[in-house]
C-alpha cells in the first residue's frame, strides 16, 4: 500500500514529519497513516508541476492519449485491488467500489481521446488582408481538490482532461481516503506519466487549499465538495482570478406521474438514493409522487427496502455500508428525528443499525412518508439513507416544489407521457435531469450544477474546455 505523498516524481513524507491515520469506518481498524502536509509541500508541488508544464504542454495529443490510456488499463487491471483498498477506507460496497473503478477509468479513457479532437478554428475577417484564428491551450498549472465519496471518480474526471489537455496537476485527496489517491498517483507513474505532471498531497485542508489559490502559478483550481467550502475557494480565488470549477452540494428532487412505469421508477429511486448508503451529491433526497399512486409506489419501495442487506462493504451481497463517521451518522439522526416531530411517518428503518463487533455507523434504510417542505429532510441535503415522500396533484406545483430550492444538480422524474417528459425535463432547473433513469452519470456526459451546487462540466468533451484558454490570434498578410 501506497502512504507517502507523490511531489516531483518522487515518494515523501511531509517535511514535518507528521502523518495522520486514516481508519477503515466500518469498524474503526487503522489501515495506515499519510503525511500530514502543508504549505510547504504545496509550493514544492507547484513548482514541481511549473517546471513540468513546457515538456508535457509541448508533446502531441496522441503521445499524451496514449499514456492516459495506459492508466486506463492499468486501472482496470487492478480494479479489485483498489476497490478493496476503496471498500476499506469508504465502507461503500465491494460491487460499487469495483464499478467505480472502471468509471474512474472510463473518464481517463474518454479524455485519452478527446484530448485528440481539441480543434480550432479560422473565423472570415471583416478585412481581406486579415485572417482570425482561434487557437485553445492548456490553461497551465492546475489543482484538485477532491472528496471521499468518490475516492477515485472524483481525481479521475478532473485528472484526466487536465493532462489530455496539456496541463499539470496537483491533486488533494479527502482526508478520509487519500490511500485510493495515492494508489491512482502509483497507477500515474507506472502509465509513464513524467515527474511533476501529477503530484498528489495529503494533509491541511486549509493550509494545501490556501496555498493553491494564494499562488499565482496555479492558474485553474477544481472542486468538489461542499457548497460552504466552494465559497471559501471562490472567495480565495479573487486573490489570483484563479479559473474555478465547482461541483457543490445537491438536494435531488425525484417526482413519480401517476402515468409512470412504478416498477422503473422504483428501481430508478433505489438506485438514485441508495448508491453509496446515500451519501453522493446526486442522491434523490426528496420524492414526490402524484396523489393517485402515492400509496402503491409507498407499499413496492417498502418491498425493495426491505430486501436490502446491510453489513461490511467487504462481505459478500452487502448493498448498504457503513457511513462514512460520526457526524454524517448523527446528521442523519438529526433529520429524521426532526420529521417524525413534524408529522412524518416512519414507514421503514428510522434508527441506527447496530451491528456485533462493528462501528456504530450503520443505518438502517428508511421510508419517511408524509413529508412536507418545512422539515429538514425536504430543506437540506441529508447525505444519508433516508427516502421523504412528499404527495402531489398537479404537475405544474410539483415541478415548482422541485425547484424550490437554492441547489440545482441532479433531478429525476419517471412519466410515460412524451410530451410531459419534454415539458418537465425543460422546466427542472437543475444540470442533471434523469427522465426515466435514476443513474444518469458516464464519462461522455457532462456533469454539473447550476444555482449553489456550482459552475463548470466534467465529462463529455465539454469538460476539455475547464482546462484550456482560448487565443485569438489577428493575422494581417
Ligand atoms: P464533505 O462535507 O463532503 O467532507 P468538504 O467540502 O468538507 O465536503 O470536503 C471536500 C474536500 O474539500 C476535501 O478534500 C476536504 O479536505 C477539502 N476542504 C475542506 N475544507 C477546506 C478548505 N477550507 N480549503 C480547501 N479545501 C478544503
Amino acid at each position: 500500500m501506497r502512504t507517502e505523498n507523490l511531489i516531483d516524481g518522487g515518494w515523501r513524507g511531509a517535511d514535518s514529519g507528521r502523518m495522520f491515520e486514516v481508519t477503515d469506518p466500518a469498524t474503526d481498524q487503522p489501515l495506515a497513516s499519510v503525511p500530514s502536509c502543508g504549505t510547504t509541500e504545496t509550493r514544492m508541488a507547484i513548482e514541481a508541476a511549473a517546471r513540468a508544464l513546457p515538456g508535457w504542454r509541448a508533446r502531441t495529443a496522441m503521445d499524451r492519449g496514449a499514456i492516459l490510456r495506459r492508466l486506463a488499463e492499468l486501472m482496470i487491471g487492478a480494479q479489485d485491488r483498489l476497490a478493496a483498498l476503496m471498500t476499506a477506507e469508504q465502507g461503500k460496497p465491494l460491487a460499487e467500489s469495483k464499478g467505480e473503478i472502471a468509471y474512474a477509468a472510463a473518464f481517463v479513457d474518454w479524455a485519452a481521446e478527446e484530448g485528440k479532437r481539441v480543434y480550432g478554428e479560422t473565423v472570415p475577417a471583416s478585412h481581406a488582408d486579415k485572417r482570425i484564428l482561434v487557437l485553445r491551450q492548456p490553461v497551465g498549472v492546475t489543482a484538485a481538490i477532491t472528496p471521499w465519496n468518490f475516492p477515485a471518480a472524483m481525481i479521475t474526471r478532473k485528472l484526466g482532461p487536465a493532462l489530455a489537455a496539456g496541463c499539470t496537476m496537483i491533486v488533494k485527496p479527502a482526508e478520509q481516503t487519500p490511500l485510493t489517491a495515492l494508489a491512482l498517483a502509483e497507477l500515474c507513474v507506472e502509465a509513464g506519466v513524467p515527474p511533476g505532471v501529477v503530484n498528489v498531497i495529503t494533509g491541511d485542508a486549509k493550509a494545501i487549499g490556501e496555498e493553491l489559490l494564494a499562488n499565482p502559478t496555479v492558474r485553474k483550481l477544481s472542486f468538489t465538495g461542499s457548497t460552504e467550502v466552494g465559497r471559501i475557494l471562490m472567495r480565495n480565488a479573487a486573490q489570483n482570478l484563479t479559473r474555478l470549477s465547482l461541483e457543490l452540494g445537491g438536494h435531488a428532487p425525484f417526482l413519480v406521474f401517476a402515468d409512470a412505469d412504478l416498477d422503473r421508477a422504483v428501481q430508478g429511486l433505489m438506485a438514485a438514493k441508495f448508491r453509496n448508503m446515500g451519501q453522493t451529491c446526486i442522491c434523490a433526497n426528496r420524492v414526490f409522487v402524484e396523489a393517485p399512486v402515492h400509496d402503491e409506489f409507498c407499499a413496492r419501495l417498502e418491498e425493495a427496502v426491505a430486501g436490502l442487506r446491510i453489513g461490511r462493504g467487504d462481505e459478500a451481497g452487502v448493498q448498504v455500508g457503513p457511513l462514512i463517521d460520526d457526524d454524517a451518522i448523527a446528521k442523519v439522526e438529526r433529520h429524521v428525528a426532526d420529521a417524525a416531530a413534524k408529522g412524518a411517518v416512519v414507514r421503514a428503518g428510522g434508527a441506527r443499525a447496530r451491528i456485533e463487533g462493528l462501528a456504530d455507523r450503520f443505518y438502517l434504510p428508511t421510508i419517511l412518508a408524509g413529508c412536507t417542505a418545512a422539515m429538514a429532510v425536504c430543506r437540506e441535503e441529508t447525505f444519508g439513507p433516508v427516502v421523504p415522500l412528499i404527495r402531489f396533484d398537479d404537475e405544474a406545483d410539483a415541478i415548482a416544489r422541485a425547484n424550490d430550492s437554492p441547489f440545482g444538480l441532479a433531478a429525476y422524474f419517471y412519466t410515460r407521457d412524451a410530451s410531459r417528459l419534454m415539458r418537465v425535463a425543460e422546466a427542472l432547473e437543475y444540470g442533471i435531469v434523469g427522465a426515466n433513469d435514476g443513474a444518469p452519470s458516464t464519462a461522455q456526459a457532462p456533469f454539473g450544477g447550476v444555482k449553489h451546487s456550482g459552475f463548470g462540466r466534467e465529462g463529455g468533451r465539454y469538460v476539455m474546455h475547464e482546462y484550456l484558454d482560448v487565443k485569438y490570434v489577428s493575422w494581417a498578410l
